[in-house]
């Protein structure tokens, strides 16, 4: 298994998930000896006003199939709509101190994840960027530093968004789905800023679908890894707390395959040059919706 490198990336997109789902990490990346990158939602908890997305096609399957209700709690359902969203972030800051003092990466997952992935298409580039300094001031006045990176929430993105990235001066941002880093170009135009996309399938893309034990689950997985860089994205809320044995059983093979599992800011500091990517919105399997997706290589 040489030649392969994997970047370890955390999505906490709820309460619940950074109250419950990032302890356990920590525990298990310490126990692994492993660094991440955690891509923390920054603002409320708005995950109530998301059941609008039980009307979009898939929704409710998806959901079904991955215990979602078992997975996040019937609180979280209720978030932003009949119970006030709790700060995500700004409720757990010895938390996200302690994850830089273990030596993880801590970046933005949007402020208001609901928010970005409901209405991105319509918000302007003021509006984006504006979202991104609301989060990076959560994390700055947490960590004293701003945060150098950002992951879209639900990898949306649009021209708009790339561009609010471009202005925030970012080191990279993982916000898309593909098979390597680039520098994206979408509806015509060209970012300056690197984009490091996950490669793998998501958890609740695969789990049901593609095998439900953590064996059957990391036979999959270990298949998919190709030479060169690797990304996989665990979420707080599910590989955290009930799909931790699957995240530590796939861990532990790629540990004892000597696959180095890095952060992905490591992973951009040690690119040279990049290929320019089209981006475009695609569906991918177990997932409702579209995606931002790379394309073929430009250049
Ligand atoms: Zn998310």
């Amino acid at each position: 298994m040489s030649n392969i490198q994997l970047g370890v990336k955390v999505d906490v997109c709820t309460y619940a998930g950074m109250k419950d789902g990032v302890p356990g990490l920590m525990r298990l990346f310490d126990t692994l000896n492993i660094r991440a990158s955690f891509f923390i939602a920054c603002g409320p908890d708005h995950s109530g006003r998301a059941i609008r997305r039980v009307f979009r096609k898939g929704f409710l399957q998806k959901m079904m199939r991955t215990n979602a209700v078992g997975t996040y709690g019937w609180r979280t359902g209720l978030y932003g709509t009949l119970l006030p969203g709790p700060q995500i972030a700004g409720s757990f800051p010895d938390t996200i101190r302690a994850l830089v003092r273990d030596g993880h990466e801590v970046a933005m997952h949007g402020y208001d994840h609901v928010y970005w992935q409901d209405a991105l298409p319509r918000l302007s580039t003021a509006a984006i960027s504006a979202e991104i300094a609301r989060a990076a001031r959560v994390l700055a006045d947490i960590l004293g530093a701003p945060p150098r990176a950002f992951g879209a929430p639900g990898w949306q993105c649009t021209a708009a968004s790339l561009a609010g990235e471009d202005a925030a001066n970012l080191a990279y941002h993982s916000d898309t789905r593909g098979l390597a880093p680039f520098l994206p170009e979408m509806d015509g135009q060209r970012f300056r800023t690197l984009e490091i996309p996950t490669t793998l399938a998501t958890l609740d893309e695969t789990y049901g679908r593609l095998g439900t034990t953590p064996e059957e689950l990391t036979a999959y997985y270990r298949r998919q890894l190709r030479r060169g860089l690797n990304v996989y994205t665990a979420h707080a809320e599910m590989e955290g707390v009930r799909q931790m044995p699957h995240l530590h059983h796939f861990l532990s093979a790629v540990r004892n395959d000597d696959v180095p599992c890095m952060r992905l800011i490591d992973i951009a500091g040690q690119l040279t040059s990049v290929p320019v990517a089209r981006l475009a919105p695609r569906p991918i399997p177990g997932r409702a919706g579209t995606v931002a997706s790379q394309e073929t290589a430009v250049v």
